[in-house]
């Protein structure tokens, strides 16, 4: 039995030749190459690309300084700062969105301040998941654009974008919850939880690869 490898996700493929379309990341068959147990060379080619690519890229040596920043970016990468990081807002957001929908159904202002706290803490983590997430992105998956990467940015815009308007909205009238717009604030926040679900499904189908 033949071995294929995907070069956007590292999946590996058992057959005569490669998958039509890779069934984690969606690439095409004509990112797949053969994996030969005694040769690593898919691991190879993809890095010798990435070198290729990064000598092409940077005409002029690298400074010391954007040397020390490539070694940061690496570390980040290397160590899973992403998935690591992406759990302070994956477990924060639901229990803002509970609080919320306890203070709507139970008319309690403190639990609706007890998820404006819990969805100020998503926002200050949400700028470092970006970023690692861009890291990861660009360093592991040399900025595939296949479908799975388009809805995982997508999903994570909406994640930013709605916990944006329930900050500001909370902000500007912290009654939000007891008023008659009270249910489309909750389903803003709902809208986060659920972009979030979707942005981290795809993440762990990426890790995982199953
Ligand atoms: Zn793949």
């Amino acid at each position: 039995m033949r071995k294929w490898k995907c070069l956007i996700c590292k999946y590996l493929h058992e057959g005569d030749t490669p998958p039509d379309k890779c069934p984690v990341c969606k690439a095409p068959a004509s990112k797949f190459v053969e994996a030969e147990p005694a040769f690593p060379e898919a691991d190879a080619a993809g890095d010798a690309a990435a070198g290729e690519s990064r000598t092409h890229s940077s005409a002029a040596p690298p400074s010391r300084k954007s040397k020390i920043l490539d070694g940061v970016a690496d570390l980040l990468s290397r160590r899973h700062a992403h998935p690591i990081s992406v759990h302070f807002p994956n477990g924060l957001l639901p229990v803002a969105l509970m609080m919320f929908l306890l203070a709507w159904l139970f008319d309690a202002a403190t639990l609706a301040t007890a998820g404006f706290y819990n969805l100020a803490f998503v926002i200050l983590a949400l700028p470092l998941v970006i970023f690692t997430g861009f890291l990861d992105w660009e360093r592991k998956y040399k900025k595939a654009l296949t479908p799975m990467f388009q809805i995982k940015i997508i999903a994570a815009a909406v994640v930013f974008a709605a916990c944006l308007i329930s900050l500001f909205w909370y902000l500007i009238d912290p009654g939000v919850i007891g008023s008659p717009q009270g249910w489309l604030f909750i389903l803003v926040s709902g809208v986060a939880v659920a972009a979030a679900g979707v942005a981290g499904h795809i993440g762990g189908k990426l890790v995982f690869k199953d």
